[in-house]
Protein backbone atom coordinates (compact mmCIF):
# COMPACT_ATOMS: atom_id res chain seq x y z
CA UNK A 1 0.00 0.00 0.00
CA UNK A 2 1.44 3.44 -0.67
CA UNK A 3 2.40 5.59 2.22
CA UNK A 4 -0.48 7.78 3.64
CA UNK A 5 0.47 11.34 3.11
CA UNK A 6 0.04 13.90 5.78
CA UNK A 7 -3.04 15.74 6.53
CA UNK A 8 -3.16 19.32 5.01
CA UNK A 9 -0.59 18.44 2.43
CA UNK A 10 -2.06 18.03 -1.35
CA UNK A 11 -3.79 15.03 -2.56
CA UNK A 12 -1.02 12.33 -4.00
CA UNK A 13 -0.50 11.99 -7.59
CA UNK A 14 -2.55 9.05 -8.76
CA UNK A 15 -0.80 7.05 -11.26
CA UNK A 16 -2.18 4.00 -12.64
CA UNK A 17 0.15 1.02 -14.41
CA UNK A 18 -1.12 -0.95 -17.04
CA UNK A 19 0.47 -4.06 -16.14
CA UNK A 20 1.06 -8.03 -16.38
CA UNK A 21 4.64 -7.87 -16.58
CA UNK A 22 8.01 -8.05 -14.24
CA UNK A 23 8.54 -4.24 -15.02
CA UNK A 24 5.16 -3.12 -14.27
CA UNK A 25 5.47 -4.72 -10.75
CA UNK A 26 8.65 -3.56 -10.43
CA UNK A 27 7.46 0.00 -10.58
CA UNK A 28 4.21 -0.68 -8.59
CA UNK A 29 6.95 -1.48 -5.81
CA UNK A 30 9.28 1.74 -6.40
CA UNK A 31 6.16 3.86 -6.29
CA UNK A 32 4.01 2.17 -3.40
CA UNK A 33 7.61 3.43 -1.68
CA UNK A 34 6.68 7.25 -2.04
CA UNK A 35 4.19 9.12 0.01
CA UNK A 36 2.53 11.78 -2.31
CA UNK A 37 2.08 8.65 -4.74
CA UNK A 38 -0.89 6.70 -5.38
CA UNK A 39 -0.79 3.58 -7.72
CA UNK A 40 -2.70 1.85 -8.97
CA UNK A 41 -2.22 -1.29 -10.94
CA UNK A 42 -4.44 -2.98 -13.56
CA UNK A 43 -4.36 -6.33 -14.77
CA UNK A 44 -6.03 -7.86 -17.37
CA UNK A 45 -7.06 -10.70 -15.46
CA UNK A 46 -5.94 -13.40 -17.62
CA UNK A 47 -3.40 -15.15 -15.24
CA UNK A 48 -5.19 -17.40 -12.13
CA UNK A 49 -2.52 -16.56 -9.36
CA UNK A 50 -0.97 -13.06 -10.54
CA UNK A 51 1.08 -12.88 -7.09
CA UNK A 52 1.43 -10.04 -4.91
CA UNK A 53 1.27 -6.62 -6.14
CA UNK A 54 2.27 -2.87 -4.06
CA UNK A 55 -0.26 -0.81 -4.01
CA UNK A 56 -3.60 -0.92 -5.65
CA UNK A 57 -5.07 -3.29 -7.94
CA UNK A 58 -7.69 -3.57 -10.01
CA UNK A 59 -8.95 -6.57 -12.47
CA UNK A 60 -10.76 -6.82 -16.28
CA UNK A 61 -10.98 -5.01 -19.19
CA UNK A 62 -12.20 -1.32 -19.12
CA UNK A 63 -14.39 -1.30 -22.09
CA UNK A 64 -11.66 0.04 -24.71
CA UNK A 65 -10.29 3.17 -24.85
CA UNK A 66 -13.58 5.04 -24.22
CA UNK A 67 -13.71 2.79 -21.04
CA UNK A 68 -10.22 3.76 -19.93
CA UNK A 69 -10.81 7.52 -20.60
CA UNK A 70 -13.69 7.36 -18.23
CA UNK A 71 -11.38 5.31 -15.77
CA UNK A 72 -8.89 7.80 -16.09
CA UNK A 73 -11.21 10.97 -15.81
CA UNK A 74 -13.43 9.25 -12.69
CA UNK A 75 -10.13 8.58 -10.97
CA UNK A 76 -8.48 11.41 -11.22
CA UNK A 77 -5.19 9.63 -12.78
CA UNK A 78 -2.70 12.27 -13.44
CA UNK A 79 -0.04 9.79 -14.93
CA UNK A 80 -0.73 6.74 -17.52
CA UNK A 81 2.23 4.21 -17.53
CA UNK A 82 1.54 1.50 -20.40
CA UNK A 83 4.17 -1.36 -18.95
CA UNK A 84 2.31 -4.14 -20.40
CA UNK A 85 3.66 -7.03 -22.49
CA UNK A 86 5.21 -5.72 -26.04
CA UNK A 87 2.55 -8.02 -27.77
CA UNK A 88 -0.49 -6.73 -25.69
CA UNK A 89 -1.16 -4.50 -28.93
CA UNK A 90 -4.66 -3.85 -28.41
CA UNK A 91 -4.39 -2.27 -24.92
CA UNK A 92 -1.35 -0.30 -25.52
CA UNK A 93 -3.65 1.39 -28.75
CA UNK A 94 -6.73 1.96 -26.06
CA UNK A 95 -4.04 3.40 -23.75
CA UNK A 96 -2.81 5.84 -26.81
CA UNK A 97 -6.52 7.01 -27.75
CA UNK A 98 -7.61 7.19 -24.37
CA UNK A 99 -4.22 9.95 -22.85
CA UNK A 100 -4.83 11.49 -25.93
CA UNK A 101 -8.39 11.98 -25.32
CA UNK A 102 -8.16 13.32 -21.90
CA UNK A 103 -4.84 14.78 -22.05
CA UNK A 104 -3.28 12.88 -19.10
CA UNK A 105 0.11 12.25 -19.22
CA UNK A 106 1.47 8.99 -20.89
CA UNK A 107 4.40 6.86 -20.69
CA UNK A 108 4.56 3.29 -22.80
CA UNK A 109 7.59 1.28 -21.41
CA UNK A 110 8.74 -0.94 -23.79
CA UNK A 111 11.61 -3.55 -22.99
CA UNK A 112 14.07 -3.95 -25.88
CA UNK A 113 13.44 -6.81 -28.17
CA UNK A 114 16.12 -9.56 -28.40
CA UNK A 115 19.02 -9.22 -30.72
CA UNK A 116 20.66 -11.92 -33.24
CA UNK A 117 23.86 -12.37 -32.75
CA UNK A 118 26.94 -14.51 -34.94
CA UNK A 119 25.91 -18.49 -34.89
CA UNK A 120 22.01 -17.86 -34.19
CA UNK A 121 19.55 -19.02 -36.77
CA UNK A 122 16.37 -17.45 -36.53
CA UNK A 123 14.03 -17.08 -38.90
CA UNK A 124 11.94 -13.65 -38.08
CA UNK A 125 8.24 -14.18 -39.07
CA UNK A 126 4.98 -11.39 -38.67
CA UNK A 127 2.36 -13.43 -36.34
CA UNK A 128 1.88 -16.67 -35.34
CA UNK A 129 0.34 -18.24 -38.58
CA UNK A 130 3.18 -17.49 -40.34
CA UNK A 131 5.38 -19.46 -37.59
CA UNK A 132 3.58 -22.33 -37.95
CA UNK A 133 3.81 -22.21 -41.79
CA UNK A 134 7.60 -21.79 -41.67
CA UNK A 135 8.23 -25.07 -39.22
CA UNK A 136 7.24 -28.41 -41.42
CA UNK A 137 10.43 -27.25 -43.53
CA UNK A 138 12.23 -26.54 -40.34
CA UNK A 139 12.02 -29.43 -38.36
CA UNK A 140 9.93 -32.61 -36.45
CA UNK A 141 10.01 -31.91 -32.87
CA UNK A 142 9.10 -28.34 -32.00
CA UNK A 143 9.97 -26.15 -28.40
CA UNK A 144 7.24 -23.64 -28.10
CA UNK A 145 7.11 -20.80 -25.94
CA UNK A 146 4.27 -18.91 -27.55
CA UNK A 147 2.43 -18.20 -23.89
CA UNK A 148 -0.79 -20.29 -23.56
CA UNK A 149 -3.18 -18.34 -25.52
CA UNK A 150 -1.00 -18.96 -28.35
CA UNK A 151 -1.25 -22.76 -29.04
CA UNK A 152 -4.41 -22.35 -31.64
CA UNK A 153 -2.08 -21.55 -34.47
CA UNK A 154 -0.52 -24.63 -34.25
CA UNK A 155 -3.17 -26.77 -33.52
CA UNK A 156 -3.42 -27.95 -37.46
CA UNK A 157 -0.08 -29.23 -37.47
CA UNK A 158 -1.04 -32.75 -36.64
CA UNK A 159 2.65 -34.11 -38.40
CA UNK A 160 5.36 -32.49 -36.01
CA UNK A 161 5.68 -33.30 -31.89
CA UNK A 162 5.23 -30.12 -29.58
CA UNK A 163 6.82 -29.06 -26.46
CA UNK A 164 4.80 -26.05 -25.29
CA UNK A 165 5.93 -24.43 -22.08
CA UNK A 166 3.72 -21.94 -20.44
CA UNK A 167 2.98 -20.55 -16.52
CA UNK A 168 -0.49 -21.64 -16.70
CA UNK A 169 -2.24 -24.45 -18.61
CA UNK A 170 -2.36 -23.43 -22.61
CA UNK A 171 -5.81 -22.99 -23.84
CA UNK A 172 -7.23 -25.54 -26.58
CA UNK A 173 -7.34 -25.96 -29.32
CA UNK A 174 -3.70 -27.66 -28.83
CA UNK A 175 -1.81 -29.15 -31.73
CA UNK A 176 -2.94 -32.96 -31.46
CA UNK A 177 1.09 -33.91 -30.52
CA UNK A 178 1.79 -31.85 -27.71
CA UNK A 179 3.42 -32.35 -24.14
CA UNK A 180 2.57 -29.46 -21.96
CA UNK A 181 5.35 -27.87 -19.32
CA UNK A 182 4.61 -25.51 -16.79
CA UNK A 183 7.65 -23.37 -15.15
CA UNK A 184 7.90 -19.76 -14.63
CA UNK A 185 11.34 -18.30 -15.47
CA UNK A 186 13.76 -16.76 -15.20
CA UNK A 187 15.40 -19.76 -17.01
CA UNK A 188 19.38 -20.46 -17.10
CA UNK A 189 21.65 -21.25 -20.42
CA UNK A 190 22.28 -24.75 -19.30
CA UNK A 191 18.81 -25.88 -17.64
CA UNK A 192 17.37 -24.57 -21.42
CA UNK A 193 20.18 -26.61 -23.44
CA UNK A 194 19.20 -29.94 -21.12
CA UNK A 195 15.61 -29.53 -21.77
CA UNK A 196 16.21 -29.20 -25.57
CA UNK A 197 18.01 -32.63 -25.37
CA UNK A 198 15.80 -34.25 -23.15
CA UNK A 199 13.07 -33.86 -25.52
CA UNK A 200 15.27 -34.02 -28.66
CA UNK A 201 14.04 -30.80 -29.96
CA UNK A 202 14.86 -29.58 -33.41
CA UNK A 203 13.25 -26.37 -33.67
CA UNK A 204 11.96 -23.41 -30.90
CA UNK A 205 9.06 -20.97 -32.28
CA UNK A 206 9.36 -17.78 -29.86
CA UNK A 207 7.70 -14.27 -29.90
CA UNK A 208 10.20 -11.17 -29.56
CA UNK A 209 9.44 -10.54 -25.94
CA UNK A 210 12.69 -9.49 -24.56
CA UNK A 211 14.31 -8.94 -21.58
CA UNK A 212 16.33 -11.51 -19.38
CA UNK A 213 14.09 -13.88 -17.77
CA UNK A 214 12.89 -15.99 -20.55
CA UNK A 215 16.48 -15.00 -22.99
CA UNK A 216 18.33 -17.94 -21.92
CA UNK A 217 16.77 -20.65 -24.37
CA UNK A 218 18.41 -18.15 -27.04
CA UNK A 219 21.56 -18.75 -25.88
CA UNK A 220 21.01 -22.51 -25.64
CA UNK A 221 19.64 -22.59 -29.35
CA UNK A 222 22.37 -20.99 -30.28
CA UNK A 223 24.87 -23.18 -28.82
CA UNK A 224 23.08 -26.25 -30.34
CA UNK A 225 23.17 -24.77 -33.63
CA UNK A 226 19.10 -25.13 -33.68
CA UNK A 227 17.06 -23.28 -35.50
CA UNK A 228 14.75 -20.17 -34.24
CA UNK A 229 11.53 -19.10 -35.75
CA UNK A 230 11.05 -15.18 -33.82
CA UNK A 231 7.53 -13.76 -34.23
CA UNK A 232 8.39 -10.23 -34.85
CA UNK A 233 6.50 -7.34 -32.34
CA UNK A 234 3.39 -5.52 -33.17
CA UNK A 235 4.27 -1.71 -33.64
CA UNK A 236 3.42 0.69 -31.69
CA UNK A 237 0.07 2.99 -32.56
CA UNK A 238 1.33 5.40 -35.16
CA UNK A 239 0.54 8.53 -32.77
CA UNK A 240 2.14 7.29 -29.76
CA UNK A 241 5.10 9.35 -30.02
CA UNK A 242 3.09 12.02 -30.49
CA UNK A 243 0.96 11.20 -27.36
CA UNK A 244 2.91 9.62 -25.05
CA UNK A 245 6.76 9.33 -23.38
CA UNK A 246 8.00 6.09 -25.30
CA UNK A 247 10.96 4.67 -22.92
CA UNK A 248 13.20 1.20 -22.51
CA UNK A 249 13.47 0.02 -18.69
CA UNK A 250 11.84 1.37 -15.29
CA UNK A 251 14.40 3.79 -14.46
CA UNK A 252 13.70 5.85 -17.32
CA UNK A 253 9.21 5.87 -16.52
CA UNK A 254 10.32 7.04 -12.93
CA UNK A 255 12.90 9.30 -14.42
CA UNK A 256 9.89 10.78 -16.47
CA UNK A 257 7.30 10.95 -13.35
CA UNK A 258 10.02 12.55 -11.44
CA UNK A 259 9.84 15.27 -13.93
CA UNK A 260 5.87 16.04 -13.68
CA UNK A 261 5.71 17.60 -10.42
CA UNK A 262 2.46 19.29 -9.96
CA UNK A 263 0.01 17.16 -8.12
CA UNK A 264 -2.56 17.72 -11.38
CA UNK A 265 -1.96 18.05 -14.55
CA UNK A 266 -4.03 19.16 -16.57
CA UNK A 267 -7.09 21.07 -16.53
CA UNK A 268 -9.71 18.07 -17.03
P1 LIG B 1 -4.44 -7.14 -25.51
O1 LIG B 1 -4.78 -8.09 -26.59
O2 LIG B 1 -3.66 -5.93 -25.83
O3 LIG B 1 -5.74 -6.68 -24.75
C1 LIG B 1 -7.04 -7.20 -24.98
C2 LIG B 1 -7.99 -6.56 -24.00
O4 LIG B 1 -7.71 -7.01 -22.67
C3 LIG B 1 -7.87 -5.05 -23.92
O5 LIG B 1 -8.60 -4.41 -24.95
C4 LIG B 1 -8.40 -4.77 -22.54
O6 LIG B 1 -9.80 -4.87 -22.52
C5 LIG B 1 -7.89 -5.94 -21.74
N1 LIG B 1 -6.58 -5.68 -21.09
C6 LIG B 1 -5.34 -6.01 -21.53
N2 LIG B 1 -4.41 -5.65 -20.65
C7 LIG B 1 -5.06 -5.05 -19.63
C8 LIG B 1 -4.67 -4.49 -18.40
N3 LIG B 1 -3.37 -4.47 -18.03
N4 LIG B 1 -5.64 -3.98 -17.59
C9 LIG B 1 -6.94 -4.02 -17.95
N5 LIG B 1 -7.37 -4.57 -19.09
C10 LIG B 1 -6.46 -5.08 -19.92
O7 LIG B 1 -3.66 -7.90 -24.33
P2 LIG B 1 -3.29 -9.45 -24.16
O8 LIG B 1 -2.26 -9.81 -25.16
O9 LIG B 1 -4.56 -10.24 -24.04
O10 LIG B 1 -2.57 -9.40 -22.74
C11 LIG B 1 -3.32 -9.23 -21.55
C12 LIG B 1 -2.39 -8.88 -20.40
O11 LIG B 1 -1.44 -9.91 -20.22
C13 LIG B 1 -1.62 -7.58 -20.65
O12 LIG B 1 -1.90 -6.73 -19.57
C14 LIG B 1 -0.18 -7.99 -20.77
O13 LIG B 1 0.71 -7.10 -20.13
C15 LIG B 1 -0.14 -9.38 -20.17
N6 LIG B 1 0.76 -10.29 -20.93
C16 LIG B 1 0.55 -10.49 -22.26
C17 LIG B 1 1.42 -11.30 -22.98
C18 LIG B 1 1.26 -11.52 -24.47
O14 LIG B 1 2.11 -12.24 -25.06
N7 LIG B 1 0.26 -10.93 -25.11
C19 LIG B 1 2.48 -11.92 -22.30
C20 LIG B 1 2.68 -11.69 -20.94
C21 LIG B 1 1.80 -10.87 -20.26
P3 LIG B 1 -10.75 -3.58 -22.62
O15 LIG B 1 -10.68 -3.15 -24.06
O16 LIG B 1 -12.08 -4.07 -22.18
O17 LIG B 1 -10.17 -2.53 -21.69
Amino acid sequence: MSRPHPAGEPAPRHVLILGGTTEARRLAAELAERPCVRVTTSLAGRVTRPGSLAGEVRTGGFGGAEGLAAWLRGRHVDALVDATHPFAGTITANAVRAAAATGTPAVILRRPGWQAGPGDLWHPVASLAEAADALPALGRRVFLTTGRLGLAAFAHLSGLHFVARSVEPPEPPLPPDTRVLLARGPFTPAGERDLLRAHRVDVLVTKDSGGAATAAKLTAARQLALPVVVVRRPPLPEDADAVAHVVADVPAVLEWLGRRERPRLSGR
